[in-house]
Order: structure tokens, then C-alpha cells, then sequence
């Protein structure tokens, strides 16, 4: 299975995951088309995903894993994540199953890791709250929106949030008070600590039903006028101190920027869109042109929102 892992490990590990499987929500999936697991839809074929369906199976899973001493990778909606097209050799770790549901009660919503942000959005909105609308049309789930500390329109995710449950690696599910959680632009230290987020309350205020529902059609139509239609992984840099990445992108001439099939798109400098045929090479070498054109011209190093991962789970490195 993987070049990295030990044969003696890939082995204990499937004897482990059959063992977890006849008792417990669990699927295991091995040689998994990663492009059809990231919005970019790149990406060869990954050795192994572990789909859990409840808290429970990931701190098996996760116990399991560090026992044998192998790295895993979780993974939300992959609407953040350029797969190398050498696949990836590491486990995949997902979520669903009851972890896929979510809750509304008087004082906003309970929900699991791998409900869909935007699913979620449209149910609170429905049920007359309001707090989520800005981050309607944000691809991907709620735990990787919680890792990311997603945002938009002058809200983010840890403006609502009040508690998220965790399982820490090789540790037992906790839950734990947003406010003890460091968080910053686009990243939160959950994500930096590797442990999974299984579910998350959301505390919203009560609205009139036609209001929030306006505000989200609004938003819908904006997104859809700034985003491009091809596949891509949203915004591929964060924006620096007091000022937008796309900004200094388009200035330093970016838009319409071509390797191989992999595009900067035209209506947005920071978002490269995926062409027939674009490999997650190609998709590098762009990001890494643009990187190095922004601080040729400003002086700014950019730094990566989209996380491109390497064969064996590693961040690539875009250059200095
Ligand atoms: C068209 C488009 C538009 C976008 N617009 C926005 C926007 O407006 N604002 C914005 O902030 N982002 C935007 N994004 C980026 C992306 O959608 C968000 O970052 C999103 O929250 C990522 O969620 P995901 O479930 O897809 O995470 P993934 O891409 O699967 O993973 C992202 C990171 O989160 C971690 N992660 C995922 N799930 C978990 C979990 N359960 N527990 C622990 N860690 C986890 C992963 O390990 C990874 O490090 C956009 C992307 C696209 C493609």
C-alpha cells in the first residue's frame, strides 16, 4: 500500500481496520480517485480512506493509528486541497454517518463535522436564524470550516461558535469551549495540532424568516458573479496585513496566467481554475509564478491558503 509505511504496518493497520469494521460505523476504501475528493478535481489515486460514521470509530481509528505509528491526513470536503497526481501514500481520514447530521435547538445548532456548511446555512435560515449568511456558497464542511476558520463577508466561523468536540490524536473525544481554541485569519490551531473536529455548536439570534433568506440570496449572487465555474480551490493565497492578495496578484499581471491546464481565471486574480488535462504540477508551478511576480514587483511574500499536498501528505513547498 504505501511507499512510506512499513509493509509490517500496512498490514497490522488492515487487520486493525477489519477488526474496528465488524463492530463499529466504519468503511474502509482503498485506491480512491482523489479527484473525485477535491473541488480542484486533481489528483491520483490515494492508498487508503477511512470513512468514520461516529466520534467513537475516529478514537479507534486514531488509537489505532498511533500505535502503529502511522500519519493520517483528515479530510473535510476538500474544497481547500490540491492532491499531487502521484496520489497520496498516507491514510485519508473522513468523516460521515451520524457526523454528517445536525440540529437545530432555541439557541442556534449542533451539528457534525461533515454536514455541509451551506446546507446548514439554508436549514438555520429556514428555521428563522440568523448569523451563518456570510457564509453561504462557502464549499466544503462544517469541521473544516471550524480548522479553517472560514469566512466571508464580515463574518467567520468562530464569531459563532461556542464549543467544538475533538478527538485529539491518540486521545479520547473532548469537548472544548471556542474561546480556549487560538484562532486567527483562515486558520485556527486545530488544524496546526492535526485534531479531528467532530461536531460544533453554532449559537445564532432569532431573525424574521424573510430577511435572512433575502440576505442569502443576496450573498449567492455575488459569490456567483466573483467565482469562476471551473474547478478550482477557492483563493489560493491569503491576503497580507492591510491588503488583498488579489489586489497585489492582478497588479503584478497575473490574470489570464497559463501552465499546462492549469489557469488564473479572469474574474478573480487568486483563484486558479483546473482546464481539461491540468495536473497538480502544472497547478504548483502557477501558484509559484504568481508568488514569486508578487514579490518581485511589492516586496510581499504571499502566503498559501490551499494547502497542495505531496505523495506522502507533506505540504509542497511554494518557494521563497
Ligand atoms: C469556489 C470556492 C470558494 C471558496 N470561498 C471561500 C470563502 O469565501 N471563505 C473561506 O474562508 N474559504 C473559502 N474557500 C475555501 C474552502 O472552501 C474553505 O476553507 C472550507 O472551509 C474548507 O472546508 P473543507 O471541508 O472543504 O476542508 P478541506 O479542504 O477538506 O480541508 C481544509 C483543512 O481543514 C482540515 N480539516 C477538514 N476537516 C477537518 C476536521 N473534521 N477536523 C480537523 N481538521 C479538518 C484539513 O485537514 C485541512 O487542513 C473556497 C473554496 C472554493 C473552492
Amino acid at each position: 500500500m504505501a511507499k512510506n509505511i512499513p509493509l509490517s504496518a500496512v498490514r497490522e493497520l488492515q487487520s486493525e481496520l477489519r477488526l474496528l469494521q465488524r463492530e463499529l460505523p466504519l468503511e474502509v476504501h482503498e485506491r480512491v480517485d482523489l479527484a473525485s475528493w477535491s473541488s480542484m478535481r486533481i489528483g491520483g489515486l490515494g492508498d487508503l480512506v477511512i470513512r468514520c460514521g461516529s466520534e467513537t470509530v475516529v478514537a479507534e481509528v486514531l488509537s489505532a493509528l498511533g500505535r502503529i505509528g502511522v500519519r493520517y491526513f483528515v479530510l473535510g470536503g476538500g474544497s481547500n486541497v490540491v492532491f499531487d497526481d502521484r496520489g497520496l501514500r498516507i491514510p485519508l481520514l473522513t468523516l460521515g454517518g451520524d457526523l454528517a447530521r445536525w440540529e437545530i435547538d432555541p439557541d442556534g445548532v449542533v451539528a457534525g463535522a461533515s454536514a455541509k456548511l451551506t446546507q446548514v446555512c439554508r436549514a438555520v435560515a429556514r428555521a428563522g436564524f440568523s448569523g451563518m449568511e456570510g457564509l453561504f456558497g462557502i464549499p466544503g464542511t462544517l469541521g473544516g470550516a471550524v480548522a479553517m476558520n472560514a469566512g466571508a463577508y464580515g463574518v467567520e466561523i468562530f464569531d459563532l461558535l461556542d464549543r467544538v468536540e475533538i478527538v485529539p490524536a491518540g486521545g479520547r473525544p473532548v469537548t472544548i469551549p471556542a474561546a480556549a481554541i487560538g484562532h486567527g485569519y483562515r486558520s485556527s490551531e486545530l488544524k496546526q495540532r492535526g485534531d479531528v473536529v467532530t461536531r460544533v455548536r453554532l449559537n445564532l439570534e432569532p431573525a424574521e424568516i424573510s430577511r435572512v433568506m433575502g440576505k442569502i440570496r443576496e450573498i449567492n449572487l455575488l459569490r456567483r458573479k466573483k467565482l469562476p465555474s471551473r474547478p478550482s480551490a477557492g483563493s489560493v493565497f491569503r491576503n497580507p496585513p492591510g491588503d488583498f492578495a488579489g489586489r497585489l496578484l492582478e497588479a503584478a499581471g497575473c490574470k489570464g496566467l497559463r501552465v499546462g491546464g492549469a489557469r488564473i481565471t479572469e474574474v478573480h486574480a487568486n483563484v486558479i481554475v483546473a482546464d481539461r488535462g491540468a495536473t497538480s504540477a502544472d497547478v504548483v508551478e502557477l501558484a509559484r509564478t504568481m508568488r514569486r511576480r508578487v514579490h518581485d514587483r511589492f516586496g510581499i511574500l504571499l502566503e498559501p491558503e490551499v494547502l497542495f499536498l505531496d505523495e506522502l501528505g507533506e505540504p509542497i513547498d511554494l518557494g521563497g
